[in-house]
């Protein structure tokens, strides 16, 4: 055994097995694994093996399919056979609603490149005679699906990567880690005391106790699952040609051919979380008992749906666990405010996303950043909110909803409210209908009396339209007012903060009492964040951004930050305020302030400590409704004491509160971009149009300042635009293709209906050369062609007289 090595890969696994395999594969040979007993001990040994592309994220969607065309190659370099079974697979859909759901997930496809089809119920039957087609409307067809042998795919991963120079150490236990001044760890196993510049935690069924090894909670939990494989049928072994998989989402089911029997396993609604108080050391080679009272239900249902099931023999029953994270996507990355600690687990399904979470993975070390955005992957999208409580009821929740539709209006409930501000139960009283983001609950819309306090969930326009359109209209005509809690916040301090700034940050950064904004670049020249930089008082600055990426931005702060001169607080939570927006946004703040709001006193783009009401506020004059409006911030103790001077001063304007869904709308009628829609690490700062925003000129040697100055001698090939949709009942959501003459040329990044305008907008990239005022597209929404006119000044207030007035 090696002493020393670069990195120490934690687990033995597919997923630890494909991480070797790529750090390898980049160029990193000394590099080792360290498995507790052999390789496949945790959930990997009873997989049921399935494989498929879908995911709700494109990128996701795109690693998965690096994936399944990656185990030709693992073949062909280990010798090893990975079981390989490419029979393609159906998505069964019999509602409406599912047939919806089906088709705006064909229509994402066509953008990200898959070639998956909607079928019709008759040629389900032709692919597999075995569905009882009654009721079933139609479904999707991924030809890419299949199943293989999850041992002999992760012994290939681990061969490969032997002959590329990794080492294997079985029957090892890590049983310590402990880091190193320089960074370094100290990983203590059975075996003696390896040190390892970079450790990564592929602990799979461990990964929690791996984590707290170090002190650290990851948000995953294991679930138990069970499959059944059935005895050889007539069915199955009299055809020639091997049956395709089907999900029956509404039987909860997945089913595909074992052998001469099947195979047919069942997220069941009766589920509960594995393991509450972590898991044993010594499990790994038993399997828990079976529970088939909690899938009797489901079995009754696959019954009708497969009525050869019904007289079949079971030939075995598994019921395992494995660890899912409360969105159900995997925990990658480095760990926030942990150095050369990466994450590597939840991985739910090893067997579609362990070839590119592992190369995401070794990129990220390697290289640095990875090839393309992980957010939706990245560890650092839960944050401290995230209790190990919380994560157990939206783990338990996400496994119950794996084969639900997911709606893009939805709101899931489980573990909610976890965290709310002083003014959620002011919002209550006024008929708030809430969402959570970041584990934050914050106001929709507010349901007029008499409606139902909840939004359906739709693909189409949903219940809440009218009511929304209200909320613009306010704004609009008059003043509205809503909660800036959910912006990510920063202050910046010290005598290094303004270099250390303009460091970071691609921007101009604004003399005291003005704000800019600002992209963040990533050294090549990716977005990492699009900023509002205000300079409040010599040496004191806030920043503010989205508060999803509080984690990632801390993370790349620290990352960067110098031991001496700048302080850097994370102040999200204790700073929040109000903003208030609309025409008649100026008179109301000078009725709660005895300092002059005047424009030549506090123009466009300027920040001001002052008195509002009886508290000590920070209020910016900058709104994301695109209005006349205000940021007003204050401490979080005061934020109740805020409300009632803005409320009752604002009778006289008729003041009106609105919410994020009117918030949105707004901003689409003024091209305004939105972080991780249009707005993320794939994207720069040209293709975008944050080149504006640029500072191309600055002295300072900022992150990604060679790429994004070589990015102005070859400009981008696409470029961000806005659409107005000849939209009938649904609106572009995002990643719906863009056509033009009978091509897909591009793809949406966000839209809705902009009520104040009356017009249902779509922005999204398309050919740098295509952008013409006028031009005609087509955009595909669930599954009907909409015709599509780009349009390149906002469609409110183009000249932005109101915002600056
Ligand atoms: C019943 C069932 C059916 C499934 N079906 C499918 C399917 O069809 N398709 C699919 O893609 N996925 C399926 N899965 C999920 C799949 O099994 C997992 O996604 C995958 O196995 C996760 O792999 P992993 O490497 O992350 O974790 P694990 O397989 O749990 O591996 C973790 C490894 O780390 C080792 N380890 C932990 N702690 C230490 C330590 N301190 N020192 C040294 N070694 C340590 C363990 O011994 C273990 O070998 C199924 C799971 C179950 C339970």
């Amino acid at each position: 055994m090696k002493t020393h090595v670069q990195v120490a890969v934690i687990g033995g696994g597919v997923v630890g097995c494909s991480v070797l395999y790529h750090l390898t594969k980049l160029g990193w040979p000394d590099v080792c694994l360290i498995e507790r007993s052999e390789l496949t001990s945790g959930s990997t040994w009873h997989a049921a093996g399935g494989f498929h592309t879908l995911n709700s994220d494109p990128n996701m969607a795109a690693l998965q399919g690096y994936t399944i065309n990656l185990y030709k190659e693992l073949e062909a370099i280990s010798g090893l056979t990975c079981g390989l079974h490419h029979v393609g697979g159906i998505t069964l859909a019999d509602s409406p609603e599912r047939m919806d759901f089906i088709k705006a997930a064909r229509a994402m496809h066509r953008h990200m490149g898959l070639d998956t089809q909607i079928i019709t119920p008759e040629e389900i039957k032709e692919l597999s005679p075995i569905v009882n087609t009654e009721g079933i409307l139609g479904g999707l067809y991924d030809p890419l699906d299949g199943h293989l042998d999850p041992s002999g795919t992760t012994h290939a991963y681990a061969k490969a990567a032997q002959m590329q120079g990794a080492e294997i150490y079985l029957r090892n236990p890590v049983t310590d880690l402990n880091q190193r001044p320089d960074g370094s760890w100290d990983v203590t196993t059975k075996n003696g005391i390896i040190h390892a510049e970079h450790v990564v935690n592929a602990g799979g069924l461990w990964a929690r106790e791996l984590g707290e090894m170090v002190g650290v909670f990851l948000p995953l939990h294991p679930m138990e699952h069970q499959y059944l494989i059935t005895d050889d049928l007539p069915q199955v072994f009299t055809r020639d040609q091997e049956l395709p998989h089907i999900m029956d989402p509404s039987g909860e089911s997945y089913l595909r051919q074992e052998g001469k029997g099947l195979v047919i396993g069942i997220y069941e609604q009766d589920c509960d979380p594995w393991a509450l108080d972590g898991t044993r050391w010594d499990f790994g080679h038993e399997l828990l008992d079976n529970k088939l009272d909690r899938i009797g239900d489901s079995l009754e249902f696959a019954f009708k749906r497969f009525p050869c099931l019904e007289t079949a023999g079971i030939k075995s029953i598994v019921n395992g666990p494995f660890t899912f994270a409360p969105d159900g996507n995997p925990l990658v990355g480095p760990i926030p405010g942990l150095q050369n600690y990466w994450s590597c687990c939840a991985v739910m399904a090893g067997f579609s996303q362990g070839g590119g979470v592992g190369l995401s993975l070794a990129e990220w070390m390697v290289h640095g950043e990875p090839s393309r955005d992980v957010f939706a992957m990245d560890v650092a999208r839960y944050g401290d909110y995230c209790t190990k409580a919380y994560t157990r009821n939206k783990v338990r929740e996400n496994y119950q909803k794996r084969f639900s539709i997911s709606y893009p209006n939805e709101e899931l409930p489980a573990g909610r409210p976890l965290n709310t501000t002083p003014a959620y139960a002011i919002w209550q009283q006024q008929r708030a209908v809430f969402g959570q983001g970041y584990g934050m609950e914050h106001v929709n819309y507010f349901a007029p009396e008499g409606e139902p306090l909840e939004e359906t969930p739709s693909f189409r326009r949903s219940n809440a339209f009218a009511a929304i359109g209200n909320e613009c209209r306010a704004v609009r005509n008059s003043v509205g007012i809503n909660e800036v809690h959910n912006f990510g916040k920063y202050l910046v301090t010290g005598e290094g903060a303004r270099a250390w700034l303009d460091g970071v940050m691609a921007g101009k950064l604004p003399q005291i009492g003005r704000v800019t904004l600002s992209p963040m670049l990533s050294p090549s020249g990716k977005l990492m964040g699009d900023f509002t930089i205000s300079h409040l008082a010599e040496n004191e600055y806030q920043l503010t951004a989205s508060f999803s990426a509080q984690d990632l931005h801390m993370r790349w702060f620290e990352q960067y930050l110098p031991a001496l001169n700048v302080d850097l607080k994370n102040i999200s939570m204790s700073r929040i305020g109000f903003q208030i927006a609309g025409p008649k946004a100026r008179e109301l703040l000078a009725a709660c302030t005895r300092f002059d709001v005047s424009h030549s006193a506090m123009p466009f783009l300027s920040v001001r400590k002052i008195e509002v009401g009886q508290c000590d506020a920070v209020v910016q004059r900058i709104s994301y409704t695109g209005d006349l409006g205000y940021e007003i911030y204050v401490p979080v103790e005061q934020q109740i004491s805020l409300y009632h001077t803005l409320a009752n001063e604002g009778m006289a304007f008729d003041l009106k509160p609105f919410g994020m869904r009117a918030m949105m709308s707004l901003r689409l009628e003024k091209s305004f971009g939105s972080w991780m829609r249009e707005y993320k690490p794939d994207y720069t700062p040209m293709e975008t149009g944050m080149d504006r925003f640029m500072d191309y000129k600055k002295e300072a040697d900022y992150i990604g300042k060679a790429a994004a100055l070589k990015e102005l001698t070859e400009p981008p090939k696409r470029q961000l635009a806005s659409f107005v949709v000849d939209a009938i009942d649904a609106d572009v959501v995002a990643d719906e293709p863009i056509w033009k003459d009978g091509n897909v040329v591009g793809f949406v990044t966000s839209g809705g209906y902009a009520h104040f305008s009356e017009r249902s907008v779509a922005l999204g990239f398309v050919p740098a050369q295509m952008i013409v005022e006028g031009a005609i597209f087509e955009i595909e929404i669930l599954g009907e062609m909409r015709p599509a006119k780009l349009f390149s000044k906002p469609l409110f207030d183009p000249q932005s007289k109101r915002m600056q007035s």
